[in-house]
């Protein structure tokens, strides 16, 4: 490939290289194991002495694409892919995390990475702090003595808040503290986290990365090569792989990654506008209109603003469950950033059985809706949100 190529290029080719038969597609090495030419060349694999694979748990071709392909276009020295994104998130904190140290951690932050340190890692004695990493005065007096990991999600989920990367790297710098960040909302097509100073990056892949719904899967690149063989090191170990078959799939989503990102973010857009006008909404958080709390911040960090949409209905909880009852295009399901438009209101669908006090502490008002905008006609999706608004009362 060219030297310097461009992202739309990357995306296309990075990783790749020609297989004996110089197929165009990186095939599905479907092994468990690989055969050592003799006794020397087996000894010299396993000393590292030479590129060859030895068994999928150490290491595949077809996943190696898909894990360049990521370091390649997060801009970090390699990639470790993961069989999901919670593989992905608990192989950090395995990382970057021992007994008697702290994490800081973005409060609206993925349910279940919040829950395996409360549940899990506080087992091992990991103490954890989880706070609004969008005000930087609350990550400032979070940090200890012992804190070793700052992880934020920007933007959250489900509230959409933004976090400045920059601004969290600066904060880290000098103090041995990792700044982590979690870009499944974006993707590196819109923001690049290593750029802006983080550590290291991570995704579920399942999202935009992969893009179509059918495969759960992470990925986590690092800056530096150190970083990479601490988490390569916990990877062959644990064994939490991605397997190759799974890896084929991701490498055929991402090549239309900045295509896909593209039209459903144009289609939010258009629907974040219509929504904010509409009498039944009574607010919206959309990155890409001024009236989201850090429009300055998401205009500045991020390529553009994303393809997630959180609104809040005037007729509340009732309101919420009508608009899941009558919406036909838009599928209610939970997941995120496919090519499909989905539909989620977790107070009566995905939180329906959680405490008032936990929903509040994600962010989850009995009114939010969430809506990940896919790439079907925008005209078809507004003309399905405004069926089934008409059926809410306001
Ligand atoms: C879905 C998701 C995860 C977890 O990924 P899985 O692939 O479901 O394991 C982590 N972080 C964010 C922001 C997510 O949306």
């Amino acid at each position: 490939m060219i030297k310097d190529a461009k992202f739309g290029t990357l995306l296309i080719h990075a990783g790749q290289k020609p297989d004996a038969l110089n197929a165009v597609i990186p095939p599905i090495y479907q092994t468990s194991t690989f055969t050592f030419k003799d006794a020397q060349n087996g000894a010299d694999c396993f000393a590292g002495e030479s590129d060859g694979y030895i068994y999928t748990r150490l290491g595949n071709p077809t996943v190696r694409v898909l894990e360049d392909a990521m370091a390649a276009l997060e801009g970090g020295f390699g990639g470790i892919a993961t069989s999901s994104g919670m593989a992905a998130v608990t192989t950090v904190y395995l990382a970057f995390l021992s007994a008697g140290s702290h994490i800081v951690s973005t409060d609206a932050v993925y349910g279940a990475s919040r829950s395996v340190l409360e549940k899990h890692f506080s087992r091992f004695g990991v103490e954890s702090s989880f706070v609004d990493t969008s005000d930087l005065a609350l990550v400032e007096s979070a940090l200890r003595p012992n804190t070793k990991l700052l992880y934020i999600e920007t933007p959250a989920n489900p509230t959409m808040a933004i976090t400045d990367i920059a601004a969290c790297a600066r904060l880290c710098a000098d103090k041995g503290i990792k700044l982590v960040v979690d870009n499944t909302f974006c993707s590196p097509y819109l923001q690049q986290p290593l750029a802006l100073g983080a550590d290291a990056v991570l995704h579920s892949i399942t999202k935009f990365i992969n893009g179509h719904a059918d495969v759960v899967g992470g990925v986590i690149v690092t800056k530096t090569e150190s970083d990479h063989k601490l988490l390569y090191n916990i990877m062959t170990s644990m064994g939490p792989n991605m397997d190759p078959h799974q890896a084929f799939l991701v490498i055929r989503g991402l090549k239309t990654l900045g295509i896909r990102m593209e039209r459903a973010m144009a289609n939010a857009v258009k629907i974040a506008q219509w929504l904010e006008q509409h009498p039944a909404v009574a607010w919206i958080k959309y990155p890409g209109l001024p009236s989201h709390p850090q429009f300055a911040l998401a205009q500045q960090q991020q390529e553009g603003p994303g393809a997630m949409i959180c609104f809040g209905l005037k007729g509340g909880f009732e309101a919420g469950k009508k608009l899941m009852d009558n919406v036909t295009v838009a599928a209610l399901a939970v997941s995120l950033g496919g090519v499909e438009t989905l539909i989620q209101h977790p107070a009566s669908m995905t939180h329906a059985k959680v405490s008032a006090e936990a929903k509040l502490r994600a962010g989850i008002t009995d009114d939010l809706v969430r809506y990940s905008v896919g790439i079907e006609d925008v005209s078809d999706l507004i003309a399905d949100l405004e069926n089934a608004l008409s059926h809410v009362s306001q």
